[in-house]
């Protein structure tokens, strides 16, 4: 079965499912009020140049200005003129980099000026901007303005820096010398151990859409946008749109019509397979997408040997629990435990994706006696992880069989996204009980009786801590108020939550 991509559009959200095989094994989610501006381009006018601060504010059409500093000026474009083509990508003048010139030697108010926010505007500060322009795509970013080329410093064997390198250098110079505009190129962390194909497209792609915004910051007027980022239903195309992958479902149409345009201009031939969904059930409820969403969001996953995983989320790790289920055999333990490993080590694969779980994470499986179980398990592991777009690497199998292991993500966990701390436990994951409550409770008037004299007492609590109160804990009570000498009064509060609770003097 070909792999293909659910794109899921709403007002407030755009939400991808990528299926392989029928499955569903990754999922993103865009919130459209989160898009920032990070990212995007403009031509912008000088407004105020600010000799004091070295800096200047930059209208490109927010609210309030935005800012740029003089060393986040790399370059002076010449573009008022739509003279030629040509002078957008060569005819700008390069610094000096000896020494720093002065902002009102380089700026004057009313100039256009070609800029990128690299920060958003946060309360009352405006965004802020360079002119050292960049576009990133999947496995690279380019920089029209430099001849550069580089890797992430997260990239670290030697061997894999000198085989990116030699393969970027030659991809830059292929496609420079095949007409596509020059410029320099940085290999993010993901793009290790990317073949040539594939950094291959992405240059072009990224060439190809450079060239699209040289042509906008010769013909725009200031003020106007020249590049956004590209929202989540595009970065798809750009990202995922290569085999296995043979098609994409959406189930709008305005959105449908912006892909295909996308397509068309910067990947063609990929229009075919694009497709608009015009299904009458929920298009997350093929593959079961939606069922899965609300699986991977909980805690616990159910495997179908009867055993069952438990994910814990931490701010310094992820542990993962392996359990067998709660009726195993004493005739084939070992047996059993073995096949709860292996049905274990495929869901954890498949979890760790759809979660989109980042930085360390630890796999408890269950003890097994056996040596060759052992290995069986871990290559079963190392199998299907092997099929994670993000970078996954097995650091240690500790002296207790634990599995130790990294995954470099770019994006905030399924949860992270999509979730807050409970306020109920205040993300906890557990709350004190009723008994310890009614402790709590008693300590608390008998300070108050200390301090204050008070005709009686009022306890408001929840309906568990009143009921426990009022029945096994009533001769307590009773012994209590002969104590201080006061009746004590309980009342519920439907809307409190089980450890919420007042003492009140009457
Ligand atoms: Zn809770």
């Amino acid at each position: 079965m070909a792999d293909e991509i659910l794109v899921n559009c709403s007002p407030l959200e755009i939400r991808m499912a990528l299926i392989e095989n029928g499955v569903v094994q990754e999922l993103s989610f865009e919130r459209v009020a989160h898009r920032g501006l990070v990212g995007g381009i403009y031509k912008g006018r000088v407004v105020r140049v600010l000799p004091g601060m070295q800096a200047a504010f930059v209208d490109i059409g927010l609210e309030r200005s935005a800012f740029i500093h003089i060393h986040d000026i790399e370059y002076i474009q010449h573009q008022a003129s739509p003279q030629a083509l040509s002078i957008a990508s060569s005819g700008q003048v390069a610094m000096d980099h000896t020494h720093t010139p002065l902002i009102q030697d380089v700026l004057t108010e009313g100039q256009s000026l070609v800029v990128q926010v690299v920060k958003d505007q946060i309360g009352s500060k405006g965004a802020r901007l360079t002119t050292a322009l960049s576009l990133p795509s999947h496995y690279l970013v380019f920089m029209p303005h430099n001849q550069h080329i580089g890797l992430s410093q997260r990239i670290e064997n030697p061997l894999e820096r000198d085989r990116l390198k030699s393969l970027l250098e030659s991809l830059v110079t292929q496609t420079t010398a095949s007409g596509q505009s020059g410029g320099g190129v940085i290999a993010r962390t993901i793009a290790e151990g990317m073949d040539r194909e594939v950094l291959g497209s992405d240059l072009t792609f990224l060439k190809k859409m450079w060239s699209s915004i040289e042509k906008k910051i010769i013909y725009s007027q200031p003020v106007s946008v020249l590049h956004q980022d590209l929202p989540l239903y595009l970065r798809i195309l750009r990202d995922l749109m290569r085999p296995p992958v043979q098609r994409v479902l959406v189930d709008s149409e305005t959105h449908y019509r912006a892909m295909l345009d996308f397509a068309k201009e910067f990947m063609p031939g990929f229009e075919q397979a694009i497709e608009l969904y015009v299904g009458e059930r929920p298009i997350f409820d093929l593959h079961n997408t939606e069922d899965e969403i609300k699986k991977a969001l909980g805690r616990k996953v159910q495997l179908k040997s009867g055993g069952y995983l438990v994910f814990d989320q931490t701010e310094a790790m992820t542990t993962i629990d392996v359990n067998t289920g709660a009726y195993v055999g004493h005739r084939n333990l070992e047996e059993t435990i073995f096949k709860t490993n292996l049905e274990a080590a495929h869901a954890i694969a498949r979890q760790l994706r759809l979660r989109n779980l980042g930085g360390i994470i630890i796999i408890d499986f269950i003890d097994m006696e056996d040596e060759e179980h052992k290995r069986q398990v871990m290559r079963t592991f190392e199998k299907f992880i092997e099929r994670d777009r993000a970078k996954t690497k097995i650091t240690q199998v500790s002296e207790l069989g634990l599995v130790e292991m990294t995954r470099k993500r770019t994006h905030e966990s399924l949860s992270r996204l999509l979730c807050e701390p409970c306020p109920t436990c205040y993300g906890r994951g557990v709350t004190k009980t009723a008994e310890t409550l009614c402790c709590e409770i008693f300590r608390e008037i008998i300070r108050e009786a200390n301090i204050y004299n008070a005709s009686e007492y009022r306890v408001i609590a929840s309906q568990s801590v009143v009921d426990r109160l009022l029945d096994e804990e009533s001769s307590n009570v009773a012994e209590l108020e002969a104590k201080i000498g006061k009746t004590i009064q309980f009342q519920v509060e439907a809307l409190y939550g089980p450890e919420q609770y007042d003492v009140i003097l009457l």
